[in-house]
């Protein structure tokens, strides 16, 4: 039996996260949500009124941030924290969604971002989603995943998501924003959105929640207890 990084990359409504977050749970491996650190940066940018335009202004506000996972035990659920604050429905609110991709164009945002992802992920046991993780960040994981759906299906999905956070959504505004979002992340200079070598593609528009984590899990198990 031996640790493996499992890398998830796909279009934001494709049941990433909830997949990765499962596999992680099924396997006791951490599970990190990248693209929830990338909001954190876009919450604390939008409160501080950082002008992405400003490098300077950028790098201090980076340095001012501080990211940090937590188990929490009572709750049975992983959270994340922004200079020691739990975030949830702060980072998910319609203007973050706006300004996200836009924030995650910036390279020297990327750049920092990506090294603390690599510094969580020396260890092994991890599971992590995001846009650019089977190809940047952990270019060598064990398991490589691309997860893709139809746009329909996919807005439906982050549509019932929201809603169950108690947040006022439209379902063509959350469509739009998906659709912009896709725009934007693979077509940006930096890292874009992109399929890694390796990876395994999972098109999950018909596929049920527990078809998608039963997927994950074969291909994983296969590269742990491969002797
Ligand atoms: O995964 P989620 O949809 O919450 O990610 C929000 C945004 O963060 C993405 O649309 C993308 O712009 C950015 N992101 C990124 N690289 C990652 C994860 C997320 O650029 N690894």
């Amino acid at each position: 039996m031996r640790g493996i990084i499992i890398a998830m990359d796909g279009y934001a409504g494709t049941g990433k996260s909830s997949t990765a977050k499962e596999v992680a749970k099924a396997l006791k491996y951490r599970y990190i949500d990248s693209g929830a650190m990338y909001r954190c940066v876009t919450r604390h940018f939008i409160d501080h009124q950082v002008d992405l335009e400003n490098e300077g202004q950028v790098e201090v506000a980076l340095n001012q941030l501080v990211i940090k996972f937590n188990f929490n035990e009572a709750l049975n659920q992983s959270e994340i924290l922004l200079n020691d604050r739990v975030m949830d429905k702060e980072i998910r609110l319609p203007e973050i969604n706006e300004a996200v991709s836009k924030i995650s164009a910036n390279p020297i945002v990327r750049k920092k971002l990506v090294v603390m992802q690599q510094q969580l992920g020396t260890q092994k046991d991890i599971v992590m989603d995001g846009r650019d993780i089977c190809t940047v960040v952990f270019p060598e994981a064990e398991l490589k995943i691309f997860m893709s759906a139809n746009l329909d299906i996919r807005s439906q999905r982050r549509f019932d998501e929201t809603k169950a956070k108690n947040i006022k959504v439209d379902f063509e505004e959350i469509k739009q924003n998906l659709a912009d979002r896709d725009h934007l992340d693979t077509t940006r200079q930096d890292s874009p959105l992109m399929k890694a070598k390796g990876a395994i593609e999972i098109d999950t528009s018909y596929l049920t929640f527990q078809e998608q984590v039963d997927k994950i899990m074969e291909y994983a198990n296969q590269l742990i207890y491969a002797s």
